[in-house]
């Protein structure tokens, strides 16, 4: 067995969504907030255009970066809407953001690098991180203040071998937003210690209460050391279509080009063509997060009302980190318990790293029936 795989376990987010589908196939009572996949139907429009595309012969091989109108239209997007000065050259297209992710850490760490992380996090940051070799360094934000990322905290984390760091705002699993002056924080640590930064904004259109997502590749003394990770998943309800895409400086993105090439070859090319036509959907992905804003209200004052339950009012993504007071139970008990007794599937805490060892994550990506559905049988048990 390859030695880099030691000590890596399957995606737990993976693992209980698919838990809780197989369940579900097999007739099992059961209501899921485990995966991060929204409950919307894909906009038509873009189903329309994958039909249009498959019928049109767009069935082939093609532009192992992206085809170029979808890099081109991409470039065009992070111009406008996160103020990123960037081309085509700039992009790669990927099967999903997760795999823009693993190649992006891939072309920048050698073995022993450390790899910054700030924790709770998503859960394959740092099986991507030992995947290249290096090394995972996660560093807890505390919830008794709302994560809060410091100058200060990450500085205390850098040594002669940090390389990376990753931040993912909006947040999964804790909803956090960064502010201006946290990203300033992180702007000045990456600049003095000329360290790589990985900007997962795939939430950023789910975001809630009026706040605007920042991409610190806006920077431009960072902009040279950022790669933007974003997706089509979570905007547009299209996490099966598995297309995402990364902005970096140009040489980071021929090193991602470079292994793509040899790993897929490329992406599917009717998605890319279907893809475009979400740039035209901006409608439909504001009504997502409405409701999906309308859903974390009704489960923050449910679940934070129960006793031990201590919740923090995600700021966006669609999740809800929920903190239970429980003397014997850890985070993987509590999970156990609340499928046997409630039939209610949750990601475990500690998949996230330090500070999940008491918590759970509960998805809102379900919908408000399913959300009731949980709270009554939540209450019920406990
Ligand atoms: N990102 C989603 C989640 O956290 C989907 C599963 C995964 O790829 O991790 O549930």
């Amino acid at each position: 067995m390859n030695k880099l795989l030691d000590g890596i376990s399957a995606s737990a987010t993976v693992a209980f969504n698919n838990m809780a589908k197989k369940m579900k196939q097999e007739g099992k009572s059961i209501v899921s907030l485990a995966g991060g996949d929204p409950d919307f139907e894909t906009p038509k429009r873009i189903r329309d255009a994958l039909s249009s595309a498959v019928s049109s012969g767009k069935t082939h091989y093609c532009d192992s970066r992206g085809i170029t109108p979808l890099r081109e239209r991409i470039a065009l997007k992070l111009k406008t809407e996160n103020g990123i000065s960037c081309t085509a050259d700039n992009i790669l297209v990927t099967p999903g953001a997760k795999y823009a992710i693993y190649l992006a850490v891939m072309s920048i760490c050698s073995a022993g690098d450390e790899v910054l992380l700030p924790q709770p996090s998503w859960v394959s940051y740092e099986a991507m991180a030992r995947l290249a070799g290096a090394v995972p360094v996660g560093f807890p934000l505390s919830a008794s203040d709302n994560f809060i990322l410091t100058e200060a905290l990450l500085e205390s984390y850098i040594t002669e071998r940090t390389r990376l760091l990753i931040i993912n705002s909006p947040n999964n699993p804790t909803g956090r937003v960064l502010t201006a002056s946290e990203w300033e924080a992180v702007r000045s640590v990456v600049k003095k210690h000329d360290l790589y930064l990985i900007s997962d904004e795939v939430y950023e259109k789910i975001i809630f209460d009026g706040r605007k997502n920042i991409s610190p590749a806006s920077f431009e003394d960072i902009k040279t050391k950022t790669i933007t990770i974003n997706s089509f998943s979570k905007s547009y309800a299209m996490t099966g279509w598995r297309i995402g895409y990364m902005c970096a400086p140009k040489f980071v993105t021929e090193l991602c080009y470079l292994q793509l090439s040899h790993e897929i070859s490329c992406t599917n090319e009717f998605v890319q063509y279907a893809a475009l036509e979400a740039f035209n959907c901006e409608e439909e992905s504001a009504a997502m997060c409405a409701e999906y804003e309308r859903r974390r209200d009704y489960l923050v004052q449910e679940i934070s009302s129960l006793p031990g339950f201590k919740v923090i009012k995600p700021e966006g993504a669609f999740y809800l980190w929920v903190h239970i007071e429980h003397e014997n139970m850890d985070s993987s008990a509590l999970a156990m318990w609340l499928l046997e007794k409630a039939g209610v599937v949750t990601v475990p805490g500690d998949a996230f790293g330090k500070g999940g060892e008491k918590c759970l994550r509960l998805c809102f990506a379900y919908s408000f029936s399913d959300l009731e559905e949980a709270v009554r049988r939540i209450k019920k048990c406990l």
